[in-house]
């Protein structure tokens, strides 16, 4: 039934019949378990990096240090990682002593939720020291030992117990609840880019309201960017899913009551340039929402932001009709200033009179403006005559 399970199984396979031990581990197994769709699945195993190396044909070196390489099977990327122990995280970073061991369940022991720390070997079993399938029925986070010496080795936990809750719709156990709230302010050692990591997917997740909620609640906003300097943005709630920063940004220049500029995000989270044109692009279209004709709005996303335009007016708490929006964008008379009927050229040829200059393309704006609401259709003669009617030639 679970095909990326069992392609996986076959890497693990070919592990043991080498003379290694390999299991499915942490996401991969969890996700399976509750019946919901695996993404990547990682695999640990007894043989070294350098043996996995010697093993497979197709292998990339990503992460030695740390006991990671990248094994190409069957089309298919998997991380397999040396079973391992990790000691003091002095930089809050990474651990400062990795130690290969020998077994899957000395593995299990260094990870950081009960639900994740649970392994499949190669015939399906469950190898689960620490109850993460009660928990996977309760619903329930619950650290791998005591919470508070884990959030205390690596304090990131406490995001992702957090966005663990919102992708799952689960709740964090009492003590481990309890010890996140104790231990929020190690987040400040925390790397902004491992944050944005786990905010962007609790923003993303099924319960983001209740767990930006929580956040909220144990005061983990003060130490997280833009949100340590305007605390009272987080009791803005976004009414759904934000899929990625661009969405996160225009939603709270949105809602905020904040003069933040869309680089103040970029800069405070470390973001892509990418994320600021994408949200510099939907912060307009949303603007343009409330005095535009709505074919001009979209006419101005590229389609690969549609949803995200959707996104970002449905947590602002609009009522959208997302097939109605889809189907307005696919009906829009023209989606590039390419299609239009008229060209630059046929304009100076129209005003010969005229030196070449901004009108062009201040006209070729107006006219894409009203191809776009269907004032004029999109033919070359119906667009001249337009203009004509609207622009005489001047007269100088
Ligand atoms: P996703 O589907 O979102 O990728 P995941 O469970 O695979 O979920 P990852 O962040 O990819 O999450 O981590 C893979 C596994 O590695 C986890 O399931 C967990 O067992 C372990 N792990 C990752 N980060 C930590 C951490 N900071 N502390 C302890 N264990 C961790
Ligand atoms: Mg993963």
């Amino acid at each position: 039934m679970n095909t990326k399970i069992d392609k996986a199984l076959e890497v693990v396979k070919f592990i043991e019949n080498a003379g290694g031990t390999a299991h499915i581990v942490g996401g991969a197994v969890r996700d399976s378990l509750l019946n919901i769709p695996v993404g990547d699945v990682d695999i640990a195993s007894s043989l070294t990096p350098q043996e996995i190396i010697d093993l497979f044909p197709k292998v990339i070196p990503v992460g030695i240090e740390h006991g990671t390489v990248i094994v190409r099977y069957s089309s298919e990327s998997y991380e397999v990682t040396t079973y391992r122990t990790e000691e003091g995280y002095e930089d809050f970073r990474h651990p400062d002593q990795v130690e290969f061991v020998r077994t899957i369940e000395e593995d299990l022991a260094r990870r950081d939720f009960t639900i994740n720390a649970m392994a499949m070997d190669q015939k399906k079993g469950i190898i689960d020291p620490y109850g993460g399938q009660v928990d996977l029925k309760k619903g329930l986070i619950r650290a791998v030992g005591k919470a508070e010496e884990r959030f205390r080795e690596d304090p990131l936990r406490i995001m992702r117990a957090l966005r663990f809750a919102s992708q799952l719709g689960f709740t964090l156990d009492s003590s481990t609840f309890k010890a996140a709230g104790e231990q929020a302010c190690l987040l400040e050692k925390i790397s902004v880019e491992r944050l944005a990591v786990e905010f962007e997917k609790l923003c993303m997740g099924r319960n983001s309201q209740e767990n930006l909620g929580t956040i909220q609640t144990l005061k983990v906003h003060h130490y997280l960017p833009i949100f340590n300097h305007y605390p009272s943005l987080i009791e803005i709630m976004p009414m759904g899913k934000l899929s990625g920063f661009s969405e996160i940004i225009s939603f709270y220049l949105e809602k905020g009551p904040f003069s933040l500029a869309i680089t103040d995000w970029t800069k405070d989270w470390k973001l892509s340039n990418r994320v600021r044109r994408n949200a510099s692009i939907l912060s307009t279209a949303l603007q343009s929402y409330k005095e535009d004709p709505l074919p001009v709005v979209l006419y101005s996303l590229p389609e690969c932001l549609l949803q995200s335009f959707i996104n970002v007016l449905q947590a602002a708490g609009q009522t959208v009709d997302a097939s109605a929006i889809y189907k307005a964008y696919q009906t829009l008379p023209i989606h590039s200033r390419k299609e239009l009927s008229i060209q630059a050229k046929d304009l100076i040829h129209m005003f010969p009179e005229r030196k070449k200059g901004p009108w062009i393309g201040e006209y070729l704006s107006d006219i894409e403006r009203a191809v776009v609401s269907a004032v004029i259709p999109n033919e070359n003669k119906a667009i001249k005559e337009w203009i004509k009617k609207w622009n005489p030639p001047e007269t100088d």
